[in-house]
């Protein structure tokens, strides 16, 4: 008889290291109660904190992933395990409600499904949590049941409550190596010099590179950059640009945005070539100014992504105010 074999969920490759440090910790039997997974968003931190939920309600698991057979796994991580809680916000919600933290207090009093067995909480991204909501979560974290473990996601973890990540062991996620997120792309998109382009425009954050071929995002770079030539040459505003791409998504259109900078920036400092052909009309602006601009879009992108309400059209239209303000203060000068 075949064994039915369910797909286990396993870490990325540029993640080795972390597993490897979280494996000494388990087989030290040193596993704190409360991990916190920290890094830039689109890396796979999530992908990660259900790689170890798996393999740790996994019932006979290797050394590296979930076996794959047995009862837990064929639950799959989701929300039909009875060990596994996964808390996000809502559809349609930027936060994580309050209700949904204290209902975490019951199932960690539960005892698991499985005799000595672990129960797991992952919340996503634990900055979606307000100051009531992480005060909230405060009591399981000061009460820790046995054999719950919490993991905590978050993009920006300088924005956690203190009293919250200190009671958590931190585990650092940076960029990825780029030849393992490379590879890892080219077999998803087909193509090198096409994985190259898109980790380029994206960091080097592969799951934001894949998205962004997944919705066609190089040519609306192409249309970003030719908005701002239009509006370079005096062809349209910046009232008018702004107008144009107010339909477009604003963290993705800050993407492109602080991606550009920050090769102008590379540029000036040390003469890394610019991808885009457009960029080279700005080449001669002061590089302080365009480091200035980028730290502006990072932390406008920053908020948006954490979804503070902040008027879309405005910034769009005193981001590219500011730009043109800035080529011609450089013209004149
Ligand atoms: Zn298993």
């Amino acid at each position: 008889m075949a064994v039915l074999m369910a797909e286990p969920v396993v870490a990325y490759s540029w993640q080795m290291n972390q597993w490897q440090d979280l494996q000494r910790l388990i087989e030290s039997g040193r596993l704190p109660h409360a991990l916190l997974l920290a890094g830039p968003d689109s890396i796979g931190k999530l992908r990660f904190a259900k790689a170890l939920a798996g393999f740790l309600l996994c019932e006979s698991p290797s050394k590296l992933a979930a076996c794959g057979e047995c009862r837990s796994c064929h639950f799959q991580i989701d929300a039909s395990h009875p060990d596994y809680r996964e808390i996000c916000p809502e559809e349609g919600k930027r936060q994580i409600g309050i209700d949904q933290v204290r209902s975490l207090q019951n199932f960690s009093a539960q005892h698991a499904h499985r005799d000595n067995g672990k129960k797991i909480v992952v919340i996503h991204p634990a900055e979606a949590m307000n100051v009531f909501t992480a005060n909230a979560l405060l009591k399981t974290l000061e009460e820790p049941s046995a054999g719950t473990l919490l993991v905590l996601v978050s993009h920006s973890s300088s924005q956690l409550l203190p009293t919250i990540r200190s009671r958590c062991v931190q585990l650092r996620f940076g960029i990825p190596d780029a030849g393992l997120a490379e590879s890892w792309l080219r077999d998803y998109v087909g193509d090198q010099s096409l994985a190259n382009k898109l980790l380029m425009e994206t960091g080097g954050r592969p799951l934001a590179a894949r998205q962004t071929f997944e919705n066609d995002g190089l040519a609306l770079r192409d249309r970003y950059d030719a908005g701002l030539l239009a509006m370079y040459e005096g062809r349209k505003t910046a009232l008018q640009i702004a107008d144009e791409l107010l339909d477009q998504e604003i963290v993705q259109l800050l993407d492109w945005w602080c991606a550009r900078l920050m090769e102008l920036s590379r540029y000036q400092l040390a003469s890394q070539p610019l991808q885009s052909e457009i960029w080279h009309s700005f080449k001669a602006l002061p590089s302080k100014l365009v480091m200035h601009t980028l730290q502006r879009g990072l932390e406008l992108r920053a908020s948006f992504a954490r979804g503070v309400a902040l008027n879309k059209r405005l910034i769009l239209e005193t981001l590219f105010l500011e730009w043109m303000a800035l080529c011609q203060n450089r013209a004149a000068s």
